[in-house]
């Protein structure tokens, strides 16, 4: 995830809305190797399906069958919207791991559950709240770069860069026998990465299950 927001990084100094996709393949022993890396790429192409997910997604077909999208992860800065879920669920990706949630087109669980609603195409579980705030200072400094340059100066308040976060309600996108996968990989990162999800703070608390899912009662 790192990678991909360096990705977006590199977005938003090319004034593109800073989104970062790296495509991952796990061979069968366990290696991960990147076989895409990505970022928006809309405002250049002036085409408005030119995800990050998108322009990975045919970096990967251009050398790769498409059912090796079974053995892909995803890691993306922003929730894919509801387009690039469909894509990737047809695609049959193996997992998606995303930052921050995509409140206005969100595909994986905040606008719809794309990735998990019934459908002929198998579901894919999608992980949120991996470097969250970084996803979303990239995108507060974007929308704070366009308003500079808006012909109408906008209100002082959508001026300031605001470096606070709301907590991610966790239990939208995923279910406690997830988080308890998610601990077997990630293991004590797993507490860091969803630090400030109320979503978890019940298994932090201990109420009905601890993060490794033992019962504490
Ligand atoms: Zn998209």
């Amino acid at each position: 995830m790192a990678k991909a927001v360096e990705l977006a990084e590199t977005a938003l100094a090319s004034d593109e809305t800073p989104v970062g996709a790296v495509f991952v393949l796990v061979s069968k022993e366990g290696s991960r190797s990147v076989v895409a890396g990505a970022m928006n790429d809309t405002n250049r192409s002036l085409c408005g399906t030119r995800h990050a997910e998108f322009v990975g997604i045919e970096e990967i077909l251009r050398t790769f069958p498409a059912s090796v999208f079974t053995k892909i992860d995803l890691y993306v800065t922003v929730e894919p919207c509801v387009m690039c879920a469909s894509a990737l669920r047809q695609l049959h990706i193996h997992a998606v791991y995303f930052g921050c949630a995509n409140d206005r087109f969100g595909g994986c669980g905040t606008v719809f559950a794309i990735n998990t609603d019934p459908a002929a195409d198998p579901p894919f579980p999608a992980y949120p709240g991996y470097y969250r705030e970084e996803a979303i200072m990239l995108l507060r400094r974007f929308y704070l770069q366009e308003n500079e340059k808006a012909p109408v100066p906008k209100l002082k308040k959508n001026r300031l860069l605001k470096k606070d976060f709301l907590p991610l309600d966790l239990t939208k996108y995923v279910q406690d026998h997830e988080l308890v996968q998610l601990q077997q990989l990630y293991g004590d990162d797993l507490r860091k990465m969803f630090s400030s999800s109320p979503g978890l703070s019940h298994l932090h608390a201990g109420s009905k299950r601890t993060l490794d899912g033992n019962a504490v009662d």
